[in-house]
């Protein structure tokens, strides 16, 4: 079963709506990503704090799964490849109502200038 890829858990949910670190600090985020092992949501590579991939560096998680709306795609930091892997637990993307860049709020008028 898919519990046996290394790097994927699908019964773990999302850790919550947004990037953890960023809700913790005020920060914002371009788009999301998600911890394929553990639910650690995090901000992608083009966000101002690129969390997704310290956390991925930090507790040696080698997949995530974008958690935008329509994107389904996994990224495999170990090869840097594209994966195709099983649906997760859900939800299987941030809220609908939910802007990106974001959260609603805390995106500064000049953000394009904070991207990766
Ligand atoms: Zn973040
Ligand atoms: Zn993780």
């Amino acid at each position: 079963m898919p519990d046996q890829i290394t790097g994927i858990n699908p019964s773990v949910p999302p850790s919550g709506d947004g990037c953890v670190e960023c809700d913790a600090t005020g920060g914002w985020w371009f788009h999301l990503r998600r911890c394929a092992e553990c639910g650690h949501i995090g901000c992608c590579d083009t966000s101002p704090s690129q969390h997704a991939t310290a956390h991925a560096q930090a507790h040696d998680h080698p997949l995530i799964k974008s958690y935008e709306p329509g994107e389904s795609w996994f990224w495999n930091y170990s090869d840097d490849g594209f994966y195709e892997g099983p649906a997760l637990a859900p939800p299987e993307h941030h809220p609908l109502n939910q802007p990106a860049p974001g959260p609603a709020g805390r995106v500064p008028k000049d953000w394009k200038r904070h991207l990766h």
